[in-house]
């Protein structure tokens, strides 16, 4: 019988819950299980695309084009689930289809009302995720109890979990533990959150208690005696100095997987957390540093670009560097006077992905710095896309040249759109979407990263390389290092006479893991760190 663990949260949000859950899933790996991590995101947005990364921090895509919460970028860096767009639930979702049945007349007259028809679609999706060899559903509740828009998703959860039997189905509740002046450690929140949990008629099994330090036996026992959850079944999450990746390793040494096991009736198997333990290696192993710039709009929020920022720390354990990010505003450079105050002393220079006209100005210097300076660059979807708009005004002199994202009236619309994408109106779900293959050629720094020229990436825009210039750029020197395999769409591009400069379409951050980086994020680095002369 397949067993469901519900991962829900309390007292505030921003705890690690997405770590915390997909912590557990590498572990259960560990243990030879397969699993399935979903994700139940409260909101009312039928998925995240239409969200500002400000808002809500990255907007992360799946092989099949779903547009998702950052959290599912958690579940594929540290496990191996196969992720769709039944992956992610959202109350949008849920919402949108149970109208659209009583539109269409199938509740046969009754009236259709949040218990159960709501909970029935999220039950039944929830269901729906796993495959027939998952072994474990890990779900994710998006909010914290005692919002009212996660009260269906715990309702489900309830449900579910009655209705599994025990034994079959586990919940796992992860609450804050914070400090006060002096020092002190208080539990009171988190017997308040458990309160919460068990008015909603859900008593947790097990505890991830979110703390500064581990707490001492002392602290868990009581935790245990205010909240009826066993007391080695409360765990510490404490703060690490390390790196996120190391938490399926502390977890490990709490025991959290075999209490797990037990509590979900599977008999203990050996543990392999080899994968893990070779990383924390590599991790330990770094030594010289490079500075890697990030021109970008979004960058007061670390979560508006987590899958780039991720993979650059991959590209670092895989090449044994430590990489500094240098979160640069845009617009900082559009003011500036001088350039090389802001980018003077940055090794590699990186665009990731953007919407909208706002900030291009200050990419375009950072281009134009990194082509003339020979800095290592690397562009990725807005960032190639940028490239080329440099190029175009920069080389071959069209000043106004642009994508018409920004500017309709350009003479030069080097970046523009597809024909199919003209007349379309709404903004949810339309753009291209997901993975598709494109072709290296051969003799380029893409060919050489992948070692092949069959390449598998996510894509997620609109704009696309207007094949009216491609002629005219390549006579000129920009290298056409990639093209869909009908030739019909520019994938990539590379700068020549430079040592590394690399812009592509598509969006390589997002399959890039911990235990195997990116390959254009690992030989940026590497290009980095050779131009810097690989000290630090
Ligand atoms: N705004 C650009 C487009 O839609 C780039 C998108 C992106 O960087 N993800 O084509």
């Amino acid at each position: 019988m397949r067993k469901y663990i519900f991962v829900s949260g309390g007292v505030c949000s921003s705890l690690g819950k997405g770590v915390a859950a997909s912590s557990l899933g590498a572990l259960l790996e560990g243990r030879g299980l397969s699993v399935c991590m979903v994700k139940c995101d409260p909101y009312l947005n039928v998925d995240a695309g239409t969200m500002s990364p400000y808002q809500h921090g990255e907007v992360f895509v799946t092989d099949d084009g779903a547009e998702t919460d950052l959290d599912l970028g958690n579940y594929e860096r540290f496990t191996h689930s196969p992720l769709s767009k039944a992956n992610s639930i959202t109350t949008g979702q849920i919402y949108e289809s149970v109208i659209r049945k009583e539109r269409e007349g199938r509740y046969l007259g009754r009236c259709v009302q949040v218990i159960p028809h709501i909970t029935d679609e999220i039950k039944e999706r929830i269901l729906a995720a796993a495959s027939p060899e998952t072994d474990v559903t890990i779900v994710e509740i998006g909010g914290t109890v005692g919002d009212i828009e996660s009260i269906p998703f715990l309702e489900a959860a309830r449900q579910l979990i009655t209705e599994s039997g025990r034994g079959n189905a586990l919940s796992v509740h992860l609450t804050l533990i914070p400090e006060v002046a002096g020092g002190e450690l208080k539990t009171k929140p988190t017997q308040h959150s458990v309160k919460s949990m068990q008015e909603q008629g859900i008593q947790p099994d097990i505890l991830v208690c979110r703390a500064p330090v581990m707490l001492e036996e002392d602290t868990r026992r009581k935790i245990s005696l205010f909240t009826n959850v066993d007391p080695d079944a409360v765990f510490v999450s404490y703060d690490v100095n390390t790196t996120v990746y190391e938490i399926p390793l502390i977890f490990y040494k709490q025991k959290l997987d075999q209490v797990v096991l037990k509590k979900l009736g599977v008999e203990s198997r050996h543990a392999d957390l080899r994968p893990w333990k070779i990383m924390m290696e590599k991790f330990a192993a770094r030594h010289g540093s490079v500075r890697v710039g990030i021109v970008g709009k979004y960058m007061d929020l670390h979560d508006s670009y987590k899958s780039v920022y991720e993979a650059l720390f991959h590209a670092g354990l895989e090449t044994g560097t430590i990489v500094e990010l240098c979160k640069i505003d845009s617009s900082r450079l559009e003011e500036s006077e001088k350039p090389e105050e802001i980018l003077g002393n940055i090794d590699g220079i990186l665009i990731p992905g953007g919407f909208g006209q706002r900030g291009t100005k200050g990419m375009l210097i950072a281009a134009a710095w990194a082509r003339e300076h020979k800095i290592a660059y690397l562009g990725i979807c807005l960032g190639m896309q940028i490239m080329v708009i440099e190029w175009a005004r920069n080389v071959l002199g069209w000043n106004d040249a642009d994508s018409t994202e920004f500017n309709h009236e350009t003479t030069h619309p080097v970046i523009s759109l597809l024909e199919d994408q003209v007349n379309i109106k709404d903004y949810g779900g339309t753009m291209r979407l997901g993975q598709s293959e494109s072709c290296a050629k051969t003799g380029t720094h893409i060919f050489t990263a992948y070692k092949k020229s069959n390449i598998h990436e996510r894509h997620r825009h609109r704009y696309e390389f207007s094949n009216q210039y491609r002629d005219a750029m390549a006579e000129s020197g920009l290298n056409i290092a990639a093209l869909t395999p009908a030739g019909d769409l520019v994938e990539a591009a590379e700068w020549p006479d430079h040592p590394w400069a690399v812009g592509v379409q598509f969006h390589p951050e997002f399959k890039s893991k911990p235990t195997e980086a990116a390959p254009l994020f690992r030989d940026f680095i590497a290009a980095v760190r050779s131009q810097s002369g690989g000290a630090g």
